[in-house]
């Protein structure tokens, strides 16, 4: 049993088929890449993983427990997290303040910030999301305004404020797209250190094949709403479907 288990989902949107009885199995503590042309499907999968979709049919169970039906913030709560594919920081507000952010959220179900925290559970807090900053080496860079933060950094920040959660797993929509090819590296390498270092299973949706290759432990190819072939990525490379599925891109 993988730690996520899509069985048989189909979403439709009007008479188009987005999803055709998807079945995919992501194995705990690997990275799991879901790979595929334009239109695939693929953003429609993560938004049915996360709740901002529900599938006509079929089941999604995280964990042993069925997500279905249940608001983004408590599929969030049970250990799912979700990066955007360009980074949702607060600009205004620091970095520390920004990592402890999610840690309110965390216990309230929302992004309440209200007069009941009491001082000590802010200082919690600060220090939680301290070592969070020092962990991704960005502690130096705490009372920095987040607007001003590099391109990579802003990444770097987001992630802090997925990983502060301590999620089991990590969905991420195409983090590279529209990154030069050395702000592509920079987050392979960071990724590459987080899965290096903790226990956490990553979902990755990406078009750059560099990625893929660099980060994947599984593949699977979707085409057209339905899973292609699934395989280790050297099996993936050469595969005669896999080409074909490119085709006309
Ligand atoms: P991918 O992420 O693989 O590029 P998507 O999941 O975004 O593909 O889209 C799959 C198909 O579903 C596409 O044909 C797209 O136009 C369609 N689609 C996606 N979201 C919606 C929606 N909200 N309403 C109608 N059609 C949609
Ligand atoms: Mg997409």
């Amino acid at each position: 049993m993988g730690i996520l288990e899509v069985k048989g989902v189909n979403k439709r949107f009007g008479g188009l088929q987005a999803l055709g009885d998807v079945n995919l199995s992501v194995a705990e503590n690997t990275v799991h890449a879901i790979i595929g042309p334009n239109g695939a499907g693929k953003s429609t999968l993560l938004n049915c993983l996360v709740g901002k979709l529900i599938p006509d049919t079929g089941s999604v169970m995280f964990n042993g427990q069925s997500v279905l039906g249940r608001k983004p913030f408590e599929i969030n709560q049970m250990g799912i997290s979700r990066v955007f594919q360009t980074p949702e920081i607060f600009g205004d507000l620091s970095v520390l303040e920004n990592v402890m952010i999610p840690c309110f959220a965390k216990r309230d179900g929302a992004f309440r910030m209200h007069a009941i925290e009491g001082v000590q559970n802010e200082k919690q807090i600060m220090e939680k999301a301290l070592l969070m900053l020092e962990d991704l080496n960005m502690a130096d860079k705490r009372n920095m305004h987040s607007a001003s933060l590099s391109r990579g950094d802003k990444r770097r920040l987001e992630m802090a404020m997925c990983l502060v959660q301590e999620p089991k797993l990590l969905l991420l929509d195409e983090p590279t797209a529209g990154m030069a090819r050395a702000d592509t590296n920079n987050t392979i390498d960071l990724l590459k250190e987080i899965k290096e270092k903790r226990d956490i299973t990553m979902c990755i949706i990406e078009h750059d094949m560099h990625v893929v290759f660099s980060l994947a432990d599984r593949i699977t190819v979707l085409a057209q709403g339905t899973p292609l072939v699934e395989d280790a990525p050297e099996n993936i490379k050469g595969n005669p479907k896999v080409r074909e599925a490119y085709l006309g891109e």
